[in-house]
């Protein structure tokens, strides 16, 4: 398999919390992460396939526009609870690597390549990772 990534970075505030339990409850659950904190998340996008004609899988720069366009713009400088993405599940790395991959996933779609995974660093020694595997739709 073939793939290229390009890395992002964006700082963000956030709380873990889930709305149907109550203050205890999360403070229980999430510790310290349920008060409001923020974090300089990295964030990798990985698109795999077939080199094209040109020799590329795909533009590096069109990668990077379809990303800060589609992600950056909303998520940098941000309470990430306040954003539509997270109104149902809070927004943990796991969560954010899921969201952000289904909110890329047409934007990076070309004949040659698809988007193959999304990983989230919440520190330098903590990510998440989400992926599909389309090996065979290719
Ligand atoms: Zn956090």
């Amino acid at each position: 398999m073939l793939s290229i990534t390009c890395e992002f970075h964006f700082d963000s505030a956030h709380r873990l919390f889930r709305k149907d339990l109550s203050e205890a409850e999360n403070r229980e659950i999430f510790g310290r992460c349920t008060d409001i904190h923020g974090h300089t998340y990295r964030l990798q996008v990985c698109v795999s396939g077939q080199i094209d004609s040109n020799g590329w899988l795909m533009d590096f720069s069109d990668l990077r526009s379809v990303v800060s366009r589609e992600i950056l713009s909303s998520y940098d400088h941000a309470f990430l609870n306040d954003l539509p993405d997270y109104q149902n599940c809070p927004p943990t790395a796991e969560n954010m690597a899921r969201t952000i991959f289904f909110r890329l996933k047409a934007h990076l779609k070309r004949p040659n390549c698809r988007l193959h995974h999304v990983t989230v660093f919440e520190s330098w020694n903590s990510w998440a990772m989400w992926s599909e595997d389309h090996a065979d739709d290719m």
